[in-house]
């Protein structure tokens, strides 16, 4: 088994939404397993050979879509794939959904608990969310890409906007990119989102703006003008975008409008749309019980 990505497929494409112009970055449509950021991120693993390795360790969330695509590398690879959560609800270890259930058909091993500190040298281990050196590599690639893009249609000034999780793909692509990128913290805080960076790139004039959202929004939960925000967007732009980071972006963008006034933005659709299959039903749930309450 083997996976070329083809990246001609991440074409960027107009739309309008708060009353402007925005360019959207398709990476959601470059490859089923390797989608958005996790393509990026994770290509110079796809791209060489590592003949010492025959296992891959990481940790981090039990539907997070780097697991996923992690264990489709693996699989690939012909390595073992072990993945440590601090823990796993009940319910999704006897009704397996979305990424994990996606993951553990590719033969991960689970273990609930911290991901100890050493591993032997035909280890290779992957930060949680693939936050780490190797991803340069990719994301370069996407800056070359809208490089080339801008360049074509004489785009001067431009902003990059992409909400942040580790934010190693911000913080990347601002490295290689003239063009201002910035980004929400969608996991964490903004003090979070710095600690990052720093650990990354101890330079801070090479660090993306980071915006505050006007309220605290905890990943993951639930937040009924969120969804109604991924709504609008299906419905105004006709593209779908996933339920964790992407309707925290629009909402950040979208409350500070003034800071793009005068640019094109490029806002980059990271992907992530498996997780939408246990999101959806969670809001729709959420929503049906509320308008119970209402009627
Ligand atoms: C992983 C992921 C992110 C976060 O990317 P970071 O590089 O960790 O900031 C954002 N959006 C989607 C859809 C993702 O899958």
């Amino acid at each position: 088994m083997s996976i070329e990505i083809d990246f001609s497929k991440s074409v960027a494409e107009e739309i309008n939404f708060f009353g402007r112009r925005f360019f959207i970055k398709r990476d959601d449509l470059l490859d089923d397993n390797f989608c958005g950021n996790k393509a990026r991120k994770f290509l110079y693993f796809l791209e060489h050979n590592f003949p010492n390795i025959d296992t891959v360790v990481s940790s981090g969330s039990s539907q997070s879509n780097a697991m996923h695509s992690l264990s489709v590398l693996a699989k690939m690879k012909n390595w073992k794939f072990i993945y440590y959560v601090d823990h796993l609800n009940s319910y999704l270890q006897h009704n397996p959904c979305g990424n994990f259930a996606h993951a553990m058909q590719n033969n991960m091993i689970l273990e609930i608990g911290e991901m100890p500190m050493t591993f032997d040298s035909n280890v290779l281990v992957i930060n949680e969310g693939g936050a780490q050196i190797e991803a340069r590599f990719g994301i370069q690639k996407l800056a070359d890409e809208i490089k080339t893009w801008a360049n074509e249609q004489k785009i001067e000034k431009l902003k990059i906007f992409l909400p942040s999780g580790t934010g190693t793909t911000a913080l990347y692509l601002q490295e290689f990119l003239d063009f201002e990128v910035v980004t929400v913290p969608c996991v964490g805080d903004c003090e979070y989102l710095k600690k990052q960076f720093l650990s990354l790139q101890s330079d801070e004039k090479l660090h993306p703006v980071i915006l505050k959202p006007s309220k605290k929004y905890h990943f993951a939960n639930l937040y009924t003008e969120l969804f109604e925000t991924y709504q609008s967007l299906l419905r105004e732009t006709g593209i779908e975008f996933e339920l964790l980071y992407d309707p925290v972006g629009w909402t950040v963008l979208g409350e500070n409008l003034g800071h793009f006034e005068g640019f094109e933005v490029l806002y980059i659709h990271q992907g992530g749309l498996k997780g939408n299959a246990t999101m959806k039903p969670r809001y729709e749930r959420k929503l049906q019980n509320k308008t119970k309450v209402e009627s």
